[in-house]
């Protein structure tokens, strides 16, 4: 039988219910870790990412909490202690995306994507880094979008920036307690955040095949196995990084 690379550990998910999130938290459930499925909406879908797990041999529950609201984020994580005990793996994952261009944007826009996309990454990151001891790793998932000039996603990409940066300072300041902090950068990737239901036309995806050097479009199972590294005691001198997990989008 293979190794599983998160034998014993504790995994809390943010926007698992669906896409990137979901595929990760069964990934990570096969891998042998004990996994809290988080959702803001998606209850039916977040209850069967926990059945599939469930009846694959796997241990998970789903909490509903929106990070985007500061005052629902404690109890995803006395949810995650009451259920499993500690805590070893955060994936920082939820995030919103709209397409806006400048003429478009407005305040309650940059609120709203701040609030979910940095606030509550920062949040999350900070009730994480209470509960976990030597060995901690936290995930914050970015996108390779932070490295490009994509017309239409400007308050997208400034929240994926500041992933970047506030990542390196969790990094440095959560060294020393033993606890690493990586982004995992996916790219374009076939999600409901990436398809017709957001807008996305099908010249769009033709023009990022184009860029991409694999040359096709991510799948949600493209980006586990990144993640399972970085989770994993096999990362245990990789921190402050920038993990590129596109395909090779504009090289
Ligand atoms: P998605 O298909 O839109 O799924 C988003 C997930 O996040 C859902 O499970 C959703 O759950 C949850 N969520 C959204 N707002 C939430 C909130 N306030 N509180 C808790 N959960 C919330 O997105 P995705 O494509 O899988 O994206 C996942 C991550 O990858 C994001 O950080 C995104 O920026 C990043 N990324 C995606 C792509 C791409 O091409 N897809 C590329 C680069 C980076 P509910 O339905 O329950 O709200």
């Amino acid at each position: 039988m293979s190794e599983k690379h998160l034998a014993g550990k504790v995994a809390l998910i943010t926007g698992a219910s669906r896409g990137i999130g979901a595929a990760i938290a069964k990934r990570f459930a096969a891998e042998g870790a004990k996994v809290v499925v988080n959702y803001a909406r998606s209850e039916k879908e977040a209850n069967a990412v926990v059945a599939g797990i469930t009846a694959a041999g796997g241990s998970a529950i789903a909490v509903k909490a929106d990070v985007g609201k500061p005052q629902e984020i404690p109890g995803l994580f006395t949810a995650t202690i009451k259920a499993f005990g500690k805590l070893d793996i955060l994936v920082n994952n939820a995030a919103i995306m709209q397409r806006t261009f400048l003429t478009e944007v407005t305040a309650e826009s940059i609120d709203a994507h701040f609030g979910v996309n940095v606030r509550g990454y920062l949040l999350c990151a900070k009730h994480a880094a209470e509960l976990m001891t030597s060995g901690g790793s936290i995930i914050n998932v970015g996108s390779a979008i932070s490295r490009m000039a994509y017309p239409g996603a400007v308050v997208y990409t400034a929240t994926k920036g500041a992933i970047d940066v506030m990542t390196r300072v969790l990094a440095a300041e959560l060294g020393p307690k033993g606890i690493r902090a990586n982004v995992l950068a996916p790219g374009s990737t076939r999600t409901d955040m990436n398809s017709e239901k957001s807008g996305k036309t099908k010249e769009e995806e033709q023009q990022e095949i184009a860029l991409t050097a694999l040359r096709r479009i991510g799948e949600p199972e493209d980006i586990v196995g990144a993640a399972v590294f970085l989770a994993s005691d096999e990362a245990r001198w990789v921190t402050g990084a920038w993990i590129d997990v596109s395909g090779g989008i504009r090289l």
